[in-house]
């Protein structure tokens, strides 16, 4: 029997959106199902990566004009810019990406139901709107693309007033002057810096031994100085035990106590955020129903297809956990429908970049020097420093670091770790050596313009043939390859 689509899809994030738009191409039908009923886009439009950014542009470019005009004028940002001003150039973007996603959808004809979607067998999805309506549409495959949430606080409430979250956080009207920011994870360091530069004296309190773990260490290190020009006090090993409103003082209280030692500290503040642990939306959408294999979080389990263990259906994005980013979603979905439709069974380079919209950003690619270390390589390590590039300079982006990591003997670079002005597109050079097998002699062929911040790449590199060559090697045959 003929089936109403090709492919119904469950949530219009980046997963979702990327299977649909890839679906068109290869003229098949889709349908997404979107149970939020004003925005398609799911958390990368209106909850996380696209409003954050923009947040992040605004508070760079306050922090920049302070950082050059700072002498003349000693007012902190929230004595000069208004929070209103802020957050309707986020509201302006959210708007144009929103009209983009409806009209590729539009364009690619694809079909959009607004609802909840449930699987209720392995070729049939139910649709029920907020009005009650419920209907059902058929399909030869069925994609999971319904993301994930946050975990609630067992101490507190998070009631978008007092306490908030990262949606909350982007409708609030003043820029506060102390936040409290509960909780380590990359959005969560991110938003400390946003805040930071609009002038918020920022505390986190972090439940974990330390944060930012995954970083090749030195990178870190340089980090963590960089919060601390900031004045953002990091706590960590805490345990939060209270919320609450101190009338006296007009101010918010937070109580939490130092894991190790039980001492109790109380910081007032204006705000808090709160951020908790990613979990699947993978509940009450009939995944149990039809036998689909979850983990015990209730990731959904897929193959390196994305195919679930039921044939028909494929799940994508981060209902299927790791690494949890729109970027690696995009090609999730992607590939799940050439998948689906036999295109070819492709899959992900394996060496993927991270990047963190911290002020100034962090990105990395391929192996820490722990980790080549730890893999027997003969490591060696070529750095540059953003005060010593003219274009840092000219800029006054004067903190950051690059490092490079090689194998000595045939130069071939095997990661690269920045934290500075540029990084998340910076690693994309870097990555670009790496995945054709390149080595560093790459950085001392090539011309680089003059100047920028990718000339940090031919001083790293620089910085590391020089020592392979104080190690015993002749210079002469260091270029030359021999
Ligand atoms: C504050 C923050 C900042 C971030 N910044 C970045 C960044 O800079 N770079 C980056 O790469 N990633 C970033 N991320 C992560 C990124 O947003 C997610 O990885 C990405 O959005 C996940 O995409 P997804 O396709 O899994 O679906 P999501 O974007 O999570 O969307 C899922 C959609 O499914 C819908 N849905 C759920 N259940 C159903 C159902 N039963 N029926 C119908 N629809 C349903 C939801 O309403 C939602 O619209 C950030 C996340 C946050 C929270």
């Amino acid at each position: 029997m003929s089936k109403d689509y090709d492919v119904i899809i469950l949530g219009s994030g980046p997963s979702g959106f990327s299977c649909a738009m890839q679906t068109a191409k290869f003229d098949k039908k889709a349908l997404i199902v979107e149970s939020n009923e004003e925005y398609l886009g799911g958390a990368w439009i209106n909850a996380g990566t696209v409003p954050s950014k923009a947040l992040r542009e605004t508070a760079t470019n306050i922090y920049k004009y302070n950082a050059q005009f700072g002498d003349a004028d000693e007012k902190k940002p929230y004595e000069q810019f208004r929070m209103r001003d802020v957050l309707k150039y986020k509201d302006r973007v959210l708007a144009s990406e929103n009209s983009e996603i409806k009209d590729n959808l539009i364009k690619n004809e694809v079909d959009t139901a607004l609802g909840f979607g449930r699987i209720i067998d392995p070729h049939t999805v139910e649709i029920k709107s907020e009005d009650g309506t419920v209907k059902t549409c058929t399909a030869d495959y069925i994609l999971v693309s319904t993301g994930a949430r946050s975990t609630q606080p067992e101490e507190f409430h998070v009631d978008h007033s007092r306490v908030l979250d990262n949606r909350s956080i982007l409708d609030i009207h003043y820029i506060p002057k102390r936040l409290v920011i509960v909780g380590t994870n990359v959005q969560a360091i991110e938003f400390a810096t946003i805040f930071s530069a609009l002038g918020t004296r920022v505390t986190i309190l972090n439940g974990q031994d330390d944060y930012l773990v995954f970083l090749d260490r030195e990178v870190k290190n340089e980090f963590a100085g960089i919060l601390e020009d900031f004045r953002i006090n990091i706590f960590n090993r805490t345990r939060v035990l209270q919320v609450g409103e101190n009338p006296l003082r007009n101010c918010t209280e937070v109580k939490f106590e130092e894991k190790d030692t039980g001492k109790m500290h109380v910081v007032e503040t204006e705000q808090v955020l709160y951020f908790g642990e990613r979990i699947p939306n993978s509940a009450n959408i009939g995944l149990e129903d039809v036998g689909i294999e979850t983990d015990e979080k209730g990731f959904v389990n897929v193959d390196q297809n994305y195919r679930t263990n039921v044939p028909s259906i494929f799940a994508a994005g981060d209902v299927i956990g790791y690494p949890g980013l729109a970027s690696a979603s995009f090609s999730q979905g992607r590939i799940a429908s050439c998948n689906m439709f036999e295109a070819s069974s492709l899959e992900i380079e394996s060496v993927i970049p991270y990047g963190i919209y911290s002020i100034p950003e962090i990105a990395s690619i391929g192996l820490t020097e722990a980790e080549a270390r730890q893999q027997d390589h003969d490591v060696t390590i070529g750095r540059a420093y953003y005060r010593n590039l003219t274009k840092a300079n000219i800029a006054k982006n004067q903190r950051g670091m690059f490092k490079l990591v090689f194998d000595t003997k045939t130069l071939r670079l095997l990661g690269v770790h920045i934290v500075g002005e540029g990084a998340c597109d910076l690693i994309h050079i870097g990555q670009a050596v790496i995945r054709f097998q390149g080595s560093v002699r790459y950085f001392l062929d090539t011309v680089h313009n003059y100047p920028t911040y990718s000339e940090a790449y031919r001083i790293a590199a620089f910085n590391g043939i020089n020592r392979v060559y104080k190690s015993g090697v002749k210079y002469k045959n260091i270029l030359e390859n021999r």
